[in-house]
Parts: structure tokens; C-alpha cells; sequence
């Protein structure tokens, strides 16, 4: 199981977020047949945006998306996560594949390119999304995050994330955020900085130790402080339904959707957050129609029970014809 702790050291100076992320990186790689590169990719995203959930975050409702975009063979990874420990996530290619780097590793800076990090935190139920973005650094993800910690919130931090792959799957994913409070200790942080460079690799150090001793090893002579004597459980969780798939098929005409059921018996349609596939029948197809309403000479889709105005009062549709809604 995937699980994530939280502590603090040097007498509160040093907050801890660390998250073992093996099997719900696994269930991410293979639910969007992921190759290494792009596993790699998503599982450092996914990891982090759980980890910053923690930094970021402060009701239960809350959540936050990091979205990286880049002109590299990825395209793009975007993943959204709660304090509730759900995330969700997707890679624009999953197919993208690059050499590896001259040591060894994937090269997933390499696979991103260059672009931005951008950081969204959305307050349910209510409250516009707050964004901040920055540029990519090296594309290696943990970098991004700490300079967009640094830059955009003025907290200065350590982050690890790690993937490790076999060909067999997700051997071990992780990460660890330490953030240097107000107030800390110099001498402390110093201390801190060597520990980390003493751990080396995350994932090589989680082939030898749970996560709660490498966070110890981290924060060595600085006296850990477990604030989660409960790990938190984590999972890779979507929030799609029927009723948003049915949202996606009302950009098709009744015409077409009628075409569906005579062709299919109905529709299929795949969730690209979470790789699920949903069977629609005829009665949720045809029963789309009745929220509608559309352009009596083109088919434009006007308005949809339940969302907001697709085109307004007096605006021009498509087709030439002034759009007249109902009151
Ligand atoms: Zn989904
Ligand atoms: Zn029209």
C-alpha cells in the first residue's frame, strides 16, 4: 500500500512530508501503459503534487494540480491531488521514449524540454483557482518544484522524487520534502544539507530502508518528531462519473449520438485522468437530449442543463443565426 508521513525536526524548524508511492505509481503505469520515460515522468508528478498537497493546502476540500508542459517528446504531465491522499494524473505521450542519460538514468528532463511548471490550487466549493507558474529548470521535476517553492512561496526546500523500473514494472517511487520553517536553526540547515547529500538516491535508499528510516536518516542529529503515527493511505483515485462522460458526448449532435446506438448499441467513451472506460447505453444517450438545447438550422450545441452558457443571448451562432435562448 501507498502511504505518506509527516514530521517535523530541529525543534520544529524543519517541516517533513515523505510518501512511498510504489504501488500506486504501478497502478498509474499500468492503467496509461506508461513507457519508462513517462513513467518516470508521472510518477515524479503525481508523487510531488501529493507531497505539496501537504505544504500547499489547508481544508480537506482543497486541492492542488501540477501541470508541466514542455516542448519535449512528452508533451506535457499534469497531476491533481487532496489532503484525502487521492491523485489522479496523465502524460500527454505516453509512448515517449528517450535514450537514457550518459548515467544511467531516464531522461525525463530531456523528454519534458522546456516549458513551465505551473501550480493551481482549487478551495471547494467555492473560489476562484489560485495559479503561479514558473520556468522549467532542468525538467527533472524535483528541481521545478523546489525553485517554484522558492520563487512563488519563498520557502526554501529539499525534494527528492525518485522512480525506479524494471522491466517488470515499478520497482520503488517515492519522495521526501524537507522546507526550512522561519526561524530555523543555521547550523541545523547545514546539517540537514549533508544528510541529504549523504542519502544519495531516494529510490537506491528505499531498496535498503523503509521510508520512515530514511526520514530519520535525513533528519539525523536534528531529532525527528513523527506527527503521523497513522500513515496516511495514498491511491491513485479519479473523479469522473457517467454524468461527466455524458458532458463529453453532448458536443455530438442527436443525430450522431442516435448514429451510436445503431452502429454500437451505444457509446463508449475513456476517462484520460484515469484511463477508465465507461459503457453508455441507448437510454443515457438518448436521454442527453432533453437538457438541450440547439441551433434550429445547424445543430450548434447552445446550452446544456447544469453548465454554464456555452454561447450567450444575442451572440452570433455558428452558422450566422442570432442565438435566442429561453429565459
Ligand atoms: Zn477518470
Ligand atoms: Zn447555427
Amino acid at each position: 500500500m501507498s502511504y505518506l508521513l509527516r514530521g517535523v525536526a530541529a525543534a520544529g524548524g524543519v517541516r517533513v512530508v515523505a510518501a512511498d508511492t510504489t504501488a500506486l505509481i504501478e497502478d498509474a503505469r499500468v492503467r496509461h501503459d506508461t513507457s519508462p520515460t513517462a513513467t518516470a515522468a508521472l510518477g515524479r508528478t503525481l508523487t510531488g503534487a501529493l507531497l505539496l498537497s501537504h505544504v500547499l493546502l489547508k481544508n480537506p476540500q482543497d486541492r492542488v494540480t501540477l501541470r508541466l508542459r514542455g516542448d519535449g517528446a512528452l508533451g506535457g504531465v499534469i497531476a491533481d491531488a487532496g489532503l484525502d491522499g487521492a491523485v489522479r494524473g496523465y502524460v500527454t505521450n505516453p509512448d515517449a521514449t528517450l535514450p537514457p542519460r550518459p548515467d544511467g538514468k531516464l531522461n525525463v528532463g530531456g523528454a519534458l524540454g522546456k516549458g513551465d511548471l505551473q501550480v493551481i490550487r482549487a478551495h471547494a466549493p467555492y473560489g476562484d483557482p489560485y495559479s503561479s507558474s514558473v520556468d522549467l529548470v532542468t525538467g527533472e521535476i524535483a528541481e521545478d518544484i523546489t525553485v517554484f517553492l522558492a520563487q512563488s512561496e519563498q520557502i526554501s526546500s529539499a525534494v527528492l522524487l525518485g522512480v525506479y523500473i524494471e522491466p517488470s514494472g515499478v520497482v520503488k517511487s517515492g519522495g521526501v520534502i524537507l522546507q526550512a520553517l522561519p526561524g530555523a536553526d543555521e547550523g541545523a540547515l547545514a546539517l540537514l544539507e549533508a544528510n541529504v547529500r549523504a542519502l544519495g538516491q531516494l529510490t537506491d535508499a528505499m531498496r535498503r530502508a523503509t521510508l520512515l528510516e530514511i526520514v530519520e536518516e535525513l533528519c539525523w542529529g536534528l531529532g525527528f518528531e513523527l506527527l503521523t503515527p497513522d500513515a496516511l493511505p495514498l491511491r491513485f483515485e479519479c473523479r469522473c462519473s457517467d454524468e461527466k462522460a455524458l458532458d463529453a458526448l453532448a458536443y455530438f449532435s442527436p443525430e450522431e449520438r442516435e448514429r451510436m446506438i445503431q452502429d454500437d448499441g451505444g457509446a463508449e467513451v475513456v476517462c484520460g485522468w484515469c484511463g477508465e472506460a465507461r459503457w453508455l447505453g441507448p437510454d443515457a444517450l438518448r436521454g442527453i437530449s432533453e437538457g438541450e438545447i440547439r441551433c434550429p438550422d445547424c445543430d450548434t450545441l447552445w446550452y446544456r442543463d447544469g453548465q454554464a452558457t456555452m454561447v450567450r443571448d444575442s451572440e452570433r451562432c455558428a452558422c450566422g443565426r442570432p442565438v435566442m435562448l429561453p429565459a
